[in-house]
């Protein structure tokens, strides 16, 4: 989803497509079909997959969601392969949640689900997790971040028991930030500050031969070997930027820092709410899209946190 700020409209005041004409296009389950077909197959007609008949034509069977090839029967399933195969839930339902998420700049919570779409709270969960996990799953293609890479990590929510704040502190949601200088900033939630789990987390993110500029949580070498250029600043020792000649690269972390200021500044202001209790991991996760997780971390917009639902925690 891209939301220009130059737009006249807002996605979430007045989407290009509006409820209205969501209903009018997607009335009925058949509807539905006809655009999975659409945009699986370019329509019903299309070559035979079995037999190998060109332009072949394909009839959808009565009740069931499968079509059947004109020339020898072949089955084609239009939801295979997709979080719509098997689910009993209408099509109609379906489409209007992923709606929901395209067109609603804050997440969207199960709850808001139930409501919208007048299933179970169940239902609507599972529908809400396999859309979100499809959305992070699609971002997964985005390029990895490149370029001088920040890595910094932010110590949010938790209680603050006799001054012990930071890693050790209960409740504590630990989310590592990657921020390119000059470009795209990532967060990530990270279960803790371990040698292992950090550098997960880079591979997974940060392009080889990438610049990285770390603390020095990040011990020496923990990235060289993997074919990154790691420079290391030591706050420790009030160290904030250095200078390396040989690799003419300046090592300091004051971008990512910059973007914990602004959302940890948010989560203050802002979101009263859910400080002193721990922010749900959904809730961070819950923005695929990193311009989102940008404008959801940085406070232009609200965490889809529901305080009264312990099970939409720890996902
Ligand atoms: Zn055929």
């Amino acid at each position: 989803m891209t939301y220009n700020r130059h737009d006249k409209k807002s996605p979430s005041a007045s989407p290009e497509f509006s409820v209205r004409e969501f209903f009018q296009r997607f009335n009925s389950e058949q509807a539905c079909l006809d655009h999975i077909m659409e945009v699986r197959y370019g329509g019903t007609r299309f070559d035979c997959q079995t037999c190998g008949t060109v332009g072949a034509t394909h009839h959808k069977l009565e009740k069931r969601r499968t079509y059947v090839a004109a020339c020898c029967g072949h089955h084609v399933n239009p939801t295979a392969g997709t979080i719509l195969e098997n689910t009993r839930t209408p099509l109609v339902s379906w489409f209007f949640a992923m709606y929901m998420f395209c067109t609603t700049r804050h997440g969207v919570s199960g709850k808001e689900l139930q409501r919208q779409l007048g299933v179970t709270y169940k239902t609507a969960y599972r529908i809400g997790q396999q859309i979100r996990d499809l959305m992070s799953k699609a971002k997964a293609f985005e390029a990895l971040l490149s370029g001088h890479v920040e890595l910094d990590e932010a110590y949010v929510g938790g209680r603050k028991s006799g001054g012990k704040r930071g890693r050790g502190a209960p409740g504590i949601t630990i989310v590592m930030g990657l921020a390119e200088r000059n470009g795209r900033v990532r967060a990530r939630i990270v279960r803790n500050v371990k040698k292992e789990t950090l550098r997960g987390v880079v591979l997974d993110n940060v392009a080889e031969g990438t610049t990285v500029s770390t603390d020095e949580l990040y011990s020496y070498n923990l990235l060289t070997g993997d074919g990154y250029s790691h420079g290391v600043v030591k706050h420790g020792k009030k160290e904030y930027a250095y200078y390396d000649y040989k690799r003419d690269e300046t090592f300091h972390v004051n971008t990512v820092e910059g973007f914990w200021r602004l959302f940890k500044a948010s989560v203050r202001s802002t979101h009263i709410q859910i400080i002193g209790q721990r922010i749900s991991r959904s809730s961070v996760n819950a923005y695929p899209d990193q311009r989102q997780a940008y404008a959801a971390l940085s406070g232009r917009v609200h965490f889809p946190c529901e305080p009264p639902e312990p099970c939409e925690r720890d996902v």
